[in-house]
C-alpha cells in the first residue's frame, strides 16, 4: 500500500534548522529556535530592502476542480529539483488553517515525496503565529464592544458593527449569535458573528507589510463600525493598533523549516484567497528572493484568482516582481472541464482531456499577455494518468510555442522536477512585460471591468442595487484608489461555479463592496462567501490520534 503523506515524512530525518538556513545565508544570530526544526527569522528591513535580489518564480494552475490541482506539490517540487541542480532555491508558502486540518482531508504542506517538514508543526500550532492573529483580532473587538458599554462616545451604531471575532477553527455555530445578554453589567445585547482566524482582516495586515511601523499604521486604518452619522470608526479611534502590534511583534517575522530534500522554507500567513489575496507573507517572500538565487511562491485557487491578486494587490503593494510563471495543469482537472463527472475520472479519456484544453489555453494567454510574463506549463502526473492523455496535453502546449513539462515530484520529489526546474531557469532569464490589469487611478467600475474583460473573458460587471450604493459611499469616503480584492468562485472564470472550461458572454454580478481599510484593498463580493466554514459529516478529527511517545497519526 503506499505510503501516507505523514509516513513519508516521517520517514525522512529533518536537518537541525541553523544547517539549512546556512545554506543561503542565514546566520544563526538571525534566528530565533523554535525548537530543532522551526525558527523565526529577525527582520534587518535595511538589509532585506537593499539586498541583491534572485528570481522571483509563481506557481499558479488551472481552474481548480474538485479532482485537485497541486500547486504546493509542484512548487515543492521544484524547489527541491532546483536545489538539486545546485541552485541556491528557497521556497515561500502559506501556514495551514487549523479549520481544514480537522474539516475534510487534505494537507497544505504539499503531498507525497514533496512536502515541507516538520508537518505535524506546520498543520497544528506551528509557531504560533494564527493564534496571535487571532488575539490581535479578538482583542480589537473586545476594546470595541467595552467602549459602546462605558457610554460609546464614539456614538457607534451597534446595528452597524463590521468587526467580527474569529477562532481558528470551523464551526459553524458561532456565525450567527446573539451576545451581550443578561443585563447592564453584562454588556450591550447586539446581534455578532464569528470568522474563522484565516478570513481576519488581520491577517491580510500581518502578509502585506512590509515592517513593524507598516503593521501598526495599517491595523490603525481598520474600520469597525459606523456611527449613527453613517461615518467610519477605526481601529485607531479605539487607540488599539498600539496593543495589537504588541501581540503581532513576533507572528510578523516569517518561519523557516525545510523541504523533505532540506531545502530552506518560509511558512508565514495565510490568508483566505477570496475576501483577501490569498499568498503567504510579503516579508517571507522577500526573505526567500533576498536569500535565494530562486524563490518560488505559490498563489491561491487558480490564475484568474490568486495569480491576479498577487500582481495587482501583493506586487503592486510590496515592489516584488516575478520573473517565471508556472501554470500547473493535471489530467483529471483538464477531463473535468471537458465534461467528465468527479467518478468517471478513472478511465482514459483523450477527447475530455483536449475539451478541456482551452481552459489551459485561457489562463496561458492571461499570464502572457495580460500579466506579461514567461510561463511553462507543468502537468502534475497523477497515477490515474495515461500516456496518450499526457502526449494530448503537450502537443496543445507545443502547438501553443510553450514549454510543457511532465512532473512526477509527488512520486519522486526533486528528482521529478529536474526538466521543469531547467525549464523555469531558462523562463527566469528571458525579458517580461510585466504589467498591472488595471491603474490605480481608474474608478471601482472600470478596475471591475477590466478584470472581467481582460482575465475572465466576460463581457463586464452588473451591480446589485446595494453595490451600487457601497461603490458611492467608497468613492465619497476617498478609497477609489485602492486595488480590488475578488471574492468569486475558484472553479470557473465566471461568477457561476457550473461554467467550467473557458465560458464567454457572461456578465459577472457584484453584490457587495466592502473595504478592508486597513489592508488597503476594495473587496468585491460576487457570490455567497464563506467566512466561518463547517465541518462535513464525518470529520478528519475523528480519525486524528497521538501515542504515548506524543507521535500523531492520521493527520493525512
Ligand atoms: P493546491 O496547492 O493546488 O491546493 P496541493 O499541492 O495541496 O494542491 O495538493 C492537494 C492534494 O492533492 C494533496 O493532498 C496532495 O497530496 C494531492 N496531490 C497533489 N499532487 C498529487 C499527485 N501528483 N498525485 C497524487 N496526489 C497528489
Ligand atoms: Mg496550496
Amino acid at each position: 500500500m503506499a505510503l501516507s503523506d505523514i509516513e513519508i515524512a516521517n520517514q525522512v530525518e529533518m536537518e537541525p534548522i541553523e544547517k539549512v538556513a546556512n545554506k543561503i545565508g542565514i546566520e544563526r544570530k538571525d534566528l530565533s529556535l523554535y525548537g530543532d526544526y522551526k525558527a523565526k527569522i529577525k527582520i534587518d528591513n535595511e538589509k532585506l530592502e537593499n539586498a541583491k535580489k534572485g528570481k522571483l518564480i509563481l506557481v499558479t494552475a488551472i481552474t481548480p476542480t474538485p479532482a485537485g490541482e497541486g500547486k504546493t506539490t509542484v512548487s515543492v517540487g521544484l524547489v527541491d529539483a532546483l536545489s538539486k541542480k545546485g541552485k541556491k532555491a528557497a521556497i515561500a508558502v502559506r501556514e495551514p488553517s487549523l479549520g481544514p486540518v480537522f474539516g475534510i482531508k487534505g494537507g497544505a504542506a504539499g503531498g507525497g515525496h514533496a512536502q515541507v517538514v516538520p508537518m505535524e508543526d506546520i498543520n497544528l500550532h506551528f509557531t504560533g503565529d494564527f493564534h496571535a492573529i487571532g488575539a490581535a483580532n479578538n482583542l480589537l473587538a473586545a476594546l470595541l464592544d467595552n467602549h459602546i458599554h462605558q457610554g460609546n462616545a464614539l456614538r457607534i451604531d451597534t446595528r452597524r458593527i463590521t468587526w467580527k471575532r474569529v477562532v481558528d477553527m470551523n464551526d459553524r455555530q458561532l456565525r450567527h449569535i446573539v451576545n451581550g445578554l443578561q443585563g447592564r453589567v453584562n454588556g450591550v445585547p447586539r446581534e455578532d458573528g464569528y470568522d474563522i482566524t484565516v478570513a481576519s482582516e488581520v491577517m491580510a495586515i500581518l502578509c502585506l507589510a512590509n515592517n513593524i511601523t507598516e503593521l501598526k499604521d495599517k491595523l490603525r486604518k481598520i474600520i469597525v463600525a459606523y456611527n449613527v452619522d453613517n461615518e467610519p470608526v477605526t481601529a485607531g479611534d479605539l487607540k488599539a493598533e498600539g496593543a495589537m502590534t504588541a501581540l503581532l511583534k513576533d507572528a510578523i517575522q516569517p518561519n523557516i523549516v525545510q523541504t523533505l530534500a532540506h531545502t530552506p522554507a518560509f511558512i508565514h500567513g495565510g490568508p483566505f484567497a477570496n475576501i483577501a489575496h490569498g499568498c503567504n507573507s510579503v516579508l517571507a517572500t522577500k526573505l526567500a528572493l533576498t536569500h535565494a538565487d530562486y524563490a518560488v511562491t505559490e498563489a491561491g485557487f487558480g490564475a484568474d484568482l490568486g495569480a491576479e491578486k498577487f500582481i495587482d494587490i501583493k506586487c503592486r503593494k510590496s515592489g516584488l516582481r516575478p520573473s517565471a510563471v508556472v501554470l500547473v495543469a493535471t489530467v483529471r482537472a483538464l477531463k473535468m472541464h471537458g465534461g467528465v463527472n468527479k467518478k468517471d475520472l478513472g478511465p482514459e479519456n483523450v477527447d475530455a482531456v483536449i475539451k478541456g484544453l482551452p481552459n489551459l489555453e485561457k489562463h496561458l494567454d492571461n499570464i502572457q499577455n495580460v500579466y506579461g510574463l514567461p510561463a511553462v506549463v507543468a502537468i502534475n502526473k497523477f497515477p490515474t494518468d495515461t500516456d496518450a492523455e499526457i502526449n494530448a496535453v503537450k502537443a496543445a502546449c507545443e502547438k501553443l510555442g510553450v514549454g510543457v513539462s511532465l512532473c512526477d515530484v509527488w512520486a519522486k520529489g526533486g528528482d521529478g522536477g529536474l526538466e521543469l526546474a531547467d525549464m523555469v531557469v531558462d523562463l527566469a532569464e528571458q525579458e517580461n512585460n510585466f504589467q498591472f490589469v488595471y491603474d490605480l487611478e481608474d474608478s471601482i467600475e472600470e478596475k471591475l471591468n477590466k478584470i472581467v474583460q481582460k482575465v475572465y473573458g466576460g463581457s463586464g460587471v452588473e451591480f446589485s442595487p446595494k453595490a451600487k450604493k457601497q461603490m458611492k459611499q467608497l468613492a465619497d469616503l476617498g478609497f477609489s484608489d485602492y486595488p480590488i480584492c475578488m471574492a468569486k468562485t475558484q472553479y470557473s472564470f465566471s461568477d457561476n461555479a457550473k461554467l467550467l472550461g473557458a465560458p464567454k458572454d457572461f456578465t459577472v454580478t457584484i453584490n457587495e463592496l466592502k473595504v478592508s481599510a486597513g489592508a488597503g484593498f476594495i473587496v468585491a463580493l460576487t457570490g455567497a462567501v464563506m467566512t466561518m466554514p463547517g465541518l462535513p459529516k464525518s470529520p478528519a478529527a475523528e480519525r486524528i490520534d497521538v501515542d504515548e511517545e506524543g507521535n500523531i497519526t492520521g493527520l493525512f
